[in-house]
């Protein structure tokens, strides 16, 4: 019997009353990693109740001394990084060398949430009239709500709950049912970081459970990160009912290829940026746009992306691991045969297998030429190590063409020319840019900033900015009165 992951509520693992347990697997074996709950009503009525409790005390904590917590969790997450990485790889596949990065970029945006105070500053304004002042709080909101997806269980419940609770909230997480074992240890570490109990809750399950949080009159605010279809829906519904909601969707990025870009940089970052982490990261390049007789690199192209080959996490020749779920798998492989009858199919992963691990999802690199941009491969999100090529004659094309598409994640271009670059950077309609850097993640103290249909809701969504969306801003304007002064002639302010 695989073992029970338990829920974090009141500070403590509890194991769940729930009759459903979902199977948590091994994407390289199949083997149950252990039998994720679907928390019952009352146990999501239960973490609630107490994250509202803890909430009228922290937010009375003065932001210094939630930042030492956050010092301090950053610290254990540091030496913790390598198990912390382990228990991801094995639940979701990524390679050992992968997983410590998933885990690293959270780490930063802790080392973030330790810095919080001087974010948390008000802003005031002397004289706004004749002897009237005005200025501004930040104040913290209540119960936040993180709703995350497979791709990276470390770095995205550590864009959102660490900077949520050093701004004075309280959390509640919904990780990815496929991998919510790390979630859990980052919990344990959290509470060993010394921070009270109930500040941080975490609720496993899926569909349901999520949307009994999305509805609950007690949550404030909601970040999601996910497939479109699913952000849709919780911006929609959130803001139905009234709450902050930023969602975090799908991509198709692209990169642009000039023919005066350094040709073996480029052709090492599109393999690396679309097949790594085979292919399911929200940043992955899945279209390579070759401009004028850069096109000719894709022999070249193909001869370096054949070389690379799936593989278990802990071998270190392995260059990605296997897709999250025998349902991707299939979808992936749909979609690679629907391939073939619209465009030119150079590489073809879906037969690939791994010796020793029958059962693994894998999927080899695959590549497409001649791709079209009404083609189903084109249009849909394909999240596995699939890259697709678009031959035009020139930049502008290109731009028109990435302008086009309805996602708009990230983007980069590869050029010796700073002309071209800047072209690109102004006119591009892409939330983050890459110039010769294939997936341009921004650290945390810039916003990550999709486009179009890869992201709805509040920008103030990551980073820095994060605290804006997590605090209420309440602005207070002041005039003071002699004892015996006659008041109600200064009741409203002339700004004349
Ligand atoms: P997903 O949308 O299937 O699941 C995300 C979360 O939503 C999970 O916690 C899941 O339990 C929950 N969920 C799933 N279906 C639901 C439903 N019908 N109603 C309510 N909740 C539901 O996404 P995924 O497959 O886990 O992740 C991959 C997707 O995430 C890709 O599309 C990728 O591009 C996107 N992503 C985007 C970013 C970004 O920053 N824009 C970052 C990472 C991943």
């Amino acid at each position: 019997m695989a073992e029970k992951l338990n829920l974090f509520i009141n500070g403590k693992f509890v194991k769940s009353n729930t009759k459903n347990w979902i199977n948590v697997l091994n994407p390289a074996t199949q083997e149950v990693l252990c039998e994720a709950p679907c928390a019952t009503d009352e146990e999501i009525e239960q973490a609630i109740a107490f994250a509202r409790e803890a909430f009228l005390s922290w937010r009375e904590t003065p932001p210094p001394e939630r930042s030492r917590v956050m010092m301090k969790y950053q610290d254990l997450l540091k030496t913790h990084q390598n198990e912390i990485a382990e228990i991801l790889s094995e639940e979701n596949g990524k390679t050992f060398e992968d997983a410590k990065g998933d885990v690293w970029r959270g780490i930063e945006v802790v080392e973030q949430a330790a810095n919080i105070t001087p974010l948390l500053m008000g802003e005031t304004v002397e004289n706004v009239a004749r002897e009237i002042d005005s200025y501004s709080y930040i104040q913290s909101l209540g119960i936040c709500l993180g709703i995350t997806p497979f791709n990276f269980p470390a770095m995205i419940p550590l864009w959102m709950f660490p900077m949520a609770i050093a701004c004075g909230n309280t959390f509640i997480l919904k990780p990815s049912e496929q991998d919510p074992m790390t979630a859990n240890k980052l919990a344990e570490l959290f509470m060993q970081a010394g921070a009270p109990a109930n500040l941080l809750q975490v609720i496993h399950g899926g569909k349901e459970q999520v949307d009994r949080l999305i509805k609950h009159p007690e949550i404030r605010a909601i970040s999601f990160v996910g497939s479109v279809p699913v952000g849709q829906y919780i911006y929609k519904t959130g803001t139905e009912h009234l709450k902050r909601v930023q969602s975090f969707a799908g991509a198709k990025n692209h990169m642009v290829v000039m023919p005066d870009a350094n040709k073996n940089k480029t052709i090492d970052s599109l393999v690396g940026s679309s097949v790594g982490a085979a292919g399911q990261r929200c940043m992955a390049i899945s279209v390579a746009v070759f401009v004028g007789s850069s096109k000719e690199w894709i022999n070249d192209l193909k001869n370096e992306m054949e070389v690379v080959k799936p593989g278990p996490w802990d071998l270190e020749e392995s260059g990605f691991g296997p897709v999250i779920s025998p349902q991707a798998k299939e979808k992936i492989i749909g979609l690679i045969e629907r391939g073939k009858g619209e465009a030119d199919c150079l590489i073809d992963g879906s037969l690939c297998e791994v010796e020793g691990y029958p059962n693994g999802n894998w999927i080899g690199a695959t590549l497409f030429s001649k791709v079209k941009t009404d083609s189903e491969i084109y249009k849909t999100e394909i999240f596995g190590p699939v890259l697709l090529c678009i031959e035009v004659d020139t930049l502008e094309e290109a731009i028109k063409l990435i302008n086009k598409n309805p996602f708009g994640n990230g983007t980069s271009i590869f050029t010796a020319s700073g002309r071209s670059a800047r072209k690109f950077r102004h006119e591009i309609e892409v939330g983050q840019v890459g110039i010769n850097v294939p997936i341009p993640v921004p650290l945390p103290f810039f916003s990550f900033t999709g486009w179009k249909q890869s992201f709805y809701g509040d920008l103030h969504a990551y980073g820095k900015q994060a605290v804006r969306f997590y605090t209420e801003t309440k602005t207070v304007t002041e005039r003071w009165f002699e004892e015996d002064e006659e008041s109600s002639k200064n009741l409203t302010i002339n700004l004349e």
